[in-house]
């Protein structure tokens, strides 16, 4: 018996034509699938390093600019 597919982000069922095949499986739409990406992508940068905010205001990096 197989389980019915269904959206990871919002728990709707996948049933249908074509939606195994679907460009967003394994997700229903587009939206539920950025979501994924989304969070997927916040849980990178919070493990890796807090990015989010890089400020603007940093001085140029040294140059050896000698003359
Ligand atoms: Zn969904």
């Amino acid at each position: 018996m197989n389980k019915p597919p269904t959206c990871p982000i919002c728990k709707k069922l996948l049933v249908g034509e074509g939606v195994l095949q679907s460009e967003f499986f394994p997700f229903c739409s587009e939206r539920c699938r950025h979501i994924d990406l989304f969070r997927w992508s916040e849980g990178k940068y919070a493990i890796v390093e807090p990015l989010t905010e890089l400020p603007d205001t940093l001085p140029p990096p040294a140059d050896d600019d000698v003359e």
